[in-house]
């Protein structure tokens, strides 16, 4: 019996990366974390969720996330179970029950199940949890260094009018599938456009294009990433002219420099667009000032928030 359950864990810590989930108001190994089949979350993608992450066992930018998690579960007419304290200790205890000093840290909620699995979304129990991870970067290191090959797929992002992408969402299929189609054509990640034509996002990313020192990513039908908003703050205090508006597919391939923004590794340099080099085909300065001053950061007491505190 006991070497069957050490044989279990084994198995389970091959399925699993290291971590612990709080769930049904409780700490869990990540491999113990379940939730119900009948849960709307998984059913009809009824959920919404946010990801922040923790550097050398510092939060970044805690007070945006949370934000806007509270304010996508609002939207979502959800309730949570914690105000926003509770909610902050219960991340903070997350990450100190995982022992990690680097982490990827998510607080969700789902609709939840419903006694009845009635189709009335008020007949269902809302249902938080959160759980936290080794950090997760959306492009290798390799990747990171000599600039990431994206292609632009024709796909377009759900569009808002159907779905706010403000609210931080699982409705993932279009980007899936765009991945799918990049890994064809020969590149290792994708953007979406929006019905308009230009270009939107990617899986866990938003899209700058830098021509003449000046910046501009998509205004509209794209998740208002913390770190997209974390670009305009450095670009404040940088002096760098930015703009959030339309962006063309075209002003994208005949951009100096494109780089990307997420939580999973901050400001990321592109440097082959659908097989063509961008610019000098190299990973640009501006790219590089960002990334730098983002990383320099992550020491800032102003932008961080000790897991210990
Ligand atoms: N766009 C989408 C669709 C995302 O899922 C994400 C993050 O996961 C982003 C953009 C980037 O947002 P953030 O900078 O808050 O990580």
């Amino acid at each position: 019996m006991e070497n069957g359950g050490a044989a279990q864990t084994a198995k389970a810590e091959q399925r699993y990366p290291r971590g612990i989930a709080y769930v049904d108001g409780e700490f869990v190994p990540i491999s113990e974390a379940k939730i119900s089949v009948l849960d709307f979350g998984f059913v009809r993608s009824d959920a919404t969720y946010d990801v922040v992450h923790v550097w050398e066992r510092k939060f970044f930018r805690l007070d945006k996330h949370v934000d806007r998690f509270l304010a996508s579960v609002a939207k979502l007419r959800m309730t949570l179970p914690v105000g926003r304290d509770g909610l902050i200790e219960i991340l903070k205890e997350t990450v100190r029950r995982s022992g990690l000093d680097y982490a990827y840290v998510e607080m969700l909620c789902t609709r939840g199940v419903s006694p009845t699995f009635s189709r009335d979304p008020r007949d269902a129990v809302n249902n938080f949890m959160t759980f936290a991870i080794p950090f997760v970067w959306v492009a290798t290191a390799e990747q990171r260094d000599r600039g990431l090959r994206l292609a632009i797929s024709q796909i377009p992002r759900i569009p808002p009018e159907s779905v706010d992408p403000t609210v931080k969402n699982y409705h993932w299929l279009d980007l899936i599938s765009g991945l799918f189609e990049a890994y064809d054509r020969g590149a290792e990640n994708v953007v979406l456009v929006d019905m308009a034509g230009g270009v939107a996002e990617g899986p866990g990313f938003n899209l700058f294009a830098v021509k003449g020192g000046r910046i501009a990513t998509p205004a509209h039908g794209v998740l208002h990433g913390i770190t997209r908003q974390t670009c305009f703050d450095l670009c404040e205090e940088l002096d760098i002219p930015i703009e959030a508006r339309f962006v063309s597919i075209d002003e994208v391939h005949d951009a100096d420099e494109v780089f990307i923004s997420s939580t999973g590794g901050g400001f990321m340099p592109v440097t082959i667009i659908d097989g063509k080099p961008i610019g000098n085909g190299k990973p640009g300065p501006v790219t590089a000032t960002l990334r730098d001053l983002y990383w320099a950061k992550h020491d800032d007491p102003a932008w961080t928030v000790s897991i210990d505190d």
